[in-house]
């Protein structure tokens, strides 16, 4: 303890036996609870580096953690009281935006709401935008290869990284911070680390690429029959906006009911009364870096003939002003925050081919529904990309945690043979953390499993950087 309130300061040591730590012990879900042995909090990389070299000399396994927003449970300890907790939220320093290369260099613990309105003041577009992004971080964002509503059009957190700073297990600072679209110079080190879930090694800073900002956006809620109709418009929209569909969620009717039920303040005006949706709701997305003007009436056109030509295609409401787009954006963003309102429930963050969706979701409700009569499925999410939340929710009248405890294992399992029929893969964008390291060994290639066990022991031979998660 001493060494490390010399490496660090003392103020920035607290000990497990002392203060409340819950705020770093407990996940986002209050699903696991672990103890610290201690939780510390450098204020740069050289700091990290000497943090992991004490852990690395006594051998104490490191937890990395950002802004502990993991669906996964992968930034909490466990619970042996054994772990350092790193937390490393005071990295926060933007370091540079060069608006010449179209790129940010910041620390990992910068709050990606942070980032963006730097990029924003230089005129450019961090177009990563996740529910949680005024709490998340970078570095969390990267190792966890996060997702989010605009990965249609700009890629995953994968495709947003030009560079990496990080510390290995060891101590040691790899410094890998070049604002390069191309570099073929050896493996490829930043892509190993990226989604590595801290692993690996502890990320400390990025280069993160930017994109010229929208200047007109037509945002719009449709209301469509089925999830082939929806299907059918997002084809549509794909093949003639000429790359401008940014965003492409969708909802099911229960997902809608439980807003309504929890939060109507959420519910916008102008859509029909809450919760009367019967089908699938779309909420979607066109952007232009040109003016408004052509580009908008251009937006407005193809949404009228979509109208004509797609039957299943109900009511299409393109928002009228900007407060109205926000409107709808809040309906899509309030479904996470209504389903915890509801209680526990059994979560899957699965990704499929997109023109497989609507079979798997037939599929995947009937098989939950033969195993579990009056469970309601709700299921939405960034289909524009494949991705999918599909959650199961106990029957009305039974108790959240008791359904939980007496169906998740069985839940899961024909879920994700499903997905596994269909194509899929069991993790979209949350990671594995903890809560799908079982599911990951059996859905997972055993030759995969292998090279990623080689890649772990080459990296982390010690087995320090956060046990238990992932493999
Ligand atoms: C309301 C809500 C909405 C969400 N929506 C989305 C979404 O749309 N798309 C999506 O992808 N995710 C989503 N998430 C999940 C989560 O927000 C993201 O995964 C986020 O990227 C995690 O960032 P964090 O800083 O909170 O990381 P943490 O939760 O602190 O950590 C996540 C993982 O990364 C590791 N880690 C953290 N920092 C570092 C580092 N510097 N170096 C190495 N390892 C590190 C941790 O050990 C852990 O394994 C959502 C979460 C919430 C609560």
């Amino acid at each position: 303890m001493a060494d490390l309130a010399a490496s660090v300061g003392a103020d920035h040591v607290l000990p497990g036996d002392g203060a409340d730590l819950s705020a770093y012990t407990v996940d986002q879900r209050r699903r696991y609870r672990g103890r610290a042995w201690a939780v510390v909090s450098p204020g740069g990389t050289d700091e990290v580096a000497a943090v992991l070299r004490l852990a690395h000399a006594q051998r104490v396994p490191v937890v990395p953690q950002g802004g502990n927003t993991s669906l996964v449970g992968g930034a909490v300890p466990d619970d042996s009281g054994r772990a350092l907790l790193l937390s490393l939220r005071r990295l926060n320093r933007i370091r540079g935006v060069d608006a010449d290369n179209r790129t940010l260099t910041a620390e990992a613990g910068v709050i990606l709401q942070t980032a963006q309105q730097a990029a924003e003041a230089a005129g450019l577009l961090l177009p990563l935008s996740l529910a949680a992004e005024g709490s998340c971080t970078l570095g969390g964002n990267l190792a966890s290869n996060a997702g989010g509503v605009q990965v249609l059009r700009y890629g995953n957190a994968r495709e947003l990284c030009l560079g990496l700073e990080v510390v290995t297990p060891a101590g040691e600072v790899w410094d890998g911070l070049r604002g390069l679209r191309k570099d073929n110079s050896g493996y490829d080190l930043r892509d190993l680390y990226i989604g590595s879930e801290g692993t690996l090694g502890v990320i400390t800073a990025a280069v993160l690429r930017l994109h010229p900002r929208p200047r007109t956006v037509l945002t719009a809620l449709a209301s469509c029959a089925g999830l082939d109709d929806a299907l059918a418009l997002f084809e549509r929209l794909q093949a003639r906006s000429g790359g401008a569909l940014t965003a492409f969620e969708v909802m099911n009717p229960q997902a809608l009911a439980l807003v309504a039920h929890h939060r109507p303040g959420d519910w916008p005006a102008g859509l029909g009364p809450a919760g009367a949706a019967r089908g699938w709701t779309v909420l979607l997305e066109l952007s232009d870096p040109r003016e408004a003007g052509p580009a908008q009436a251009r937006f407005e056109a193809l949404l009228a003939e979509a109208l004509g030509a797609i039957p299943g295609l109900g009511d299409l409401h393109p928002a009228q002003s900007l407060a109205q787009a926000r409107a709808f954006w809040r309906l899509r963003e309030a479904i996470p925050h209504a389903q915890a309102a509801d209680g526990l429930n059994i979560k899957h963050d699965i990704a499929l081919p997109v023109s497989r969706l609507p079979a798997f979701v037939a599929a995947a409700d009937a098989a939950v529904r033969a195993l579990c009569p009056g469970a309601r499925p709700v299921t939405f999410g960034h289909v524009g990309d494949g991705n999918l939340h599909h959650n199961v929710m106990a029957p009305p009248g039974v108790a959240p945690a008791d359904f939980l405890a007496a169906n998740e294992a069985h839940v899961n399992r024909v879920v994700y043979d499903c997905v596994e029929a269909h194509g899929g893969t069991i993790s979209a964008e949350h990671g594995i953390g903890q809560l799908k390291r079982e599911a990951l060994q059996r859905h997972q290639s055993p030759v995969a499993l292998a090279l990623m066990r080689r890649l772990k022991a080459a990296l982390d031979p010690e087995g320090l950087m956060n046990p238990g998660r992932v493999l």
